[in-house]
């Protein structure tokens, strides 16, 4: 799928095969890797080079109880899906994306016109703030900035930010103190998937997100 013009930095996607990379940012890149055979290579090429460079490790030190640790978490039992949890396959007309549409996703929050935020529950209590939010056509957000690292996948529509223009399946990065102002681009509504580190600094439209984000 050439027309993706923007994956992540082979940093993250090494980080996303190791397991080395938080629950919230490992579920923007599995997004991402729906819509990308580019990547879903790389990370696979990842996994070998890894199990390699482990075996070679094991070799020379292996903990007496390692293989046993090992093997307690290959068979420990999933927690059983309640009935109460609600598992969501798709949300505001849009199909999610299978490791999405596997988590316990919050109540939808209208934020403004046509705007809404869903917070996605964690696997980890590790700082990072998961959700979806979905953003009308012709709708700019405010300028705001951010006080951590944050990793987006946009699951439909599109948004322009710095000028470059983010499409269904690319995936966007920003770092620690970053200020921008994205905006809707084309004519449809654009949701993403934003995993966010640290929060976000900012007033208006954007502190009601926060507020509802707690981010
Ligand atoms: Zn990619």
């Amino acid at each position: 799928m050439s027309r993706l013009r923007h994956h992540p930095t082979e940093v993250v996607l090494a980080g996303y095969a190791s397991g080395a990379l938080a629950d919230g940012p490992s579920l923007t890149v599995s997004a991402h890797l729906d819509l990308c055979p580019a990547c879903r290579s790389r990370v696979a090429l990842f996994e070998q080079v890894g199990g390699a460079l482990l075996a070679d490790v094991e070799q020379v030190d292996m903990a007496d109880d390692a293989l046993a640790r090992a093997l307690a978490g290959i068979e420990r039992p999933q927690p059983a899906r309640r009935a109460s949890t609600p598992v969501s396959k798709s949300i505001g007309g849009l199909a999610l994306p299978s490791a999405v549409a596997r988590r316990e996703i919050g109540a939808r929050r209208w934020v403004g016109p046509g705007i809404w935020v869903a917070p996605i529950k964690s696997n980890a209590a590790d700082g990072w703030r998961t959700y979806l939010m979905r953003v009308p056509q012709g709708v700019a957000m405010p300028h705001h900035g951010h006080h951590g690292p944050e990793f987006t996948t946009v699951l439909q529509g599109a948004f322009v930010d710095d000028n470059s223009v983010f499409a269904a399946g690319d995936f966007g990065e920003s770092g620690e103190g970053l200020e921008h102002a994205p905006s809707v681009h084309g004519d449809s509504a654009c949701i993403c998937l934003i995993s966010g580190q640290g929060g976000i600094k900012t007033s208006g439209l954007m502190s009601l997100v926060k507020s509802f984000l707690r981010v």
